[in-house]
């Protein structure tokens, strides 16, 4: 056994017992025991660190760590400048695609809705979800350390907030992920790009109030839903801005750049058909469009 001084920054301490919270602190360590092991065995997952400095120089993961060693650990996006330190990982966490657990639905729809490429899906188990994330390169989101633990998954973020709005907050600020926002231009049920329709081609499945105030839609290809700047947009472009991220404002009701809510079909394989091919109560359904089932939706 060899014994180390441990010193955790910032939100790390989160992980830590309060005795050893914001403070140096002894730990006996295993022999040949490395600084990942023993940050994880003191209950930090090791995608939340960015930066590691034993006795003063930066390390990697696999630095063997010596009697008498002192370890500072830091997390991720911090605001002080790091860049000239050699960080934990050859690349840092820049690739702002994620894949969000079973229980991050809410904040999986928000992300699209801010423009990142958020996969959510029905994994079978952890392991599916860290091998996928490995595979597609991207960064994991969950509020379950185990899966962060897990040695497949390179990148990820612990989500500390419970509700949607609050998650989207905080990562837009753990991440910087402002200036990379693109507000309105991804599906939220299909995370499928957006694009403009003419009104033409949509207008005939829309409520009448809808087609009598806007005039720019926007549509995707996947879930054929109809989208629009209506009251759904405005709840969203609420929560966007609450989080910190720019958007425009509305361009007015019958000059629409951005949309808001359609109707998602029954299959998504339908073809790149008319997607007015709604029956009359589908339509009728668009009355209630903002139908996004999750935290925006109206009660
Ligand atoms: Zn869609």
């Amino acid at each position: 056994m060899v014994t180390a001084t441990f010193r955790f920054y910032e939100e790390l301490n989160d992980f830590l017992p309060p005795d050893r919270r914001k403070r140096a602190f002894s730990c006996s360590c295993a022999r040949a025991a490395t600084t990942k092991h023993m940050i994880e065995a003191l209950g930090v997952p090791h995608t939340e660190v960015e930066l590691i400095l034993l006795n003063g120089e930066s390390a990697g993961f696999d630095a063997i760590l010596r009697e008498g060693d002192r370890v500072a650990v830091y997390p991720k996006f911090e605001c002080f400048d790091v860049s000239g330190l050699l960080r934990v990982r050859a690349q840092p966490q820049r690739s702002l695609r994620f894949v969000a657990d079973a229980h991050l639905g809410g904040l999986a729809r928000l992300l699209r809705v801010a423009g990142f490429d958020t996969v959510h899906e029905n994994f079978p188990d952890d392991a599916e979800v860290a091998a996928y994330s490995q595979r597609e390169h991207r960064i994991v989101l969950t509020r379950d350390r185990d899966l962060l633990k897990r040695r497949a998954v390179t990148h990820g973020c612990y989500i500390r907030a419970l509700k949607a709005a609050q998650q989207l907050a905080e990562l837009v600020e753990r991440l910087d992920l402002a200036p990379s926002a693109r507000p309105f231009t991804l599906c939220l049920r299909c995370n499928a790009p957006l694009r403009p329709v003419a009104k033409a081609l949509v207008e005939a499945g829309l409520p009448e109030r809808v087609r009598a105030h806007y005039n720019d839609f926007l549509t995707c290809d996947v879930c054929r839903g109809v989208f629009w700047q209506g009251t759904h947009w405005q709840r969203m472009r609420a929560v966007l801005i609450h989080a910190g991220i720019a958007v425009d404002e509305p361009a007015g009701r019958d000059t629409l750049k951005h949309a808001v809510a359609g109707r998602a079909p029954e299959g998504r394989d339908r073809g790149a058909g008319d997607p007015d091919e709604r029956s009359p109560d589908e339509r009728a359904q668009d009355e209630r469009v903002p139908n996004d089932p999750g935290p925006l939706s109206r009660s």
